[in-house]
C-alpha cells in the first residue's frame, strides 16, 4: 500500500529530520521505538523495527545478551537448564 500524505520536512545541517506528528500517529511510532533504514533504489524507507525474543518470538522484558533480544522469561529457563546439566554432570 503507498500512501502520500504530502507532508516534507527539512532535513537540518546535522542532518537530522523530524517525522511529522500525523505520520508518527500514523504508523504508530512512539519515543523509543526503532526505526530502521532501508533504500529501495533511489527511495529512502523508513520501517519500524519490532523486535521480539530470540526464542520465543515475545516482546516482554527483552534484553539484550550477545547482541541478541531474549526476554528474561527464556533467560530463566536457559538458566534453570544449564544448571540442571551442571548438577547432575
Ligand atoms: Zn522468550
Amino acid at each position: 500500500m503507498k500512501v502520500t500524505a504530502g507532508l516534507v520536512r527539512e532535513i537540518d545541517a546535522t542532518g537530522r529530520l523530524v517525522l511529522p506528528s500525523e505520520m508518527r500517529h500514523l504508523c504508530n511510532i512512539k519515543p523509543g521505538d526503532i526505526i530502521e533504514f532501508l533504500i529501495d533504489g533511489d527511495k529512502l524507507i523508513l520501517s519500524k523495527k519490532e523486535y521480539g525474543c530470540l526464542f520465543c518470538g515475545g516482546s516482554a522484558g527483552l534484553t539484550m545478551f550477545r547482541g541478541r533480544h531474549v526476554c528474561q522469561g527464556c533467560l530463566a529457563i536457559a538458566a534453570a537448564e544449564v544448571k540442571g546439566r551442571t548438577k547432575g554432570g
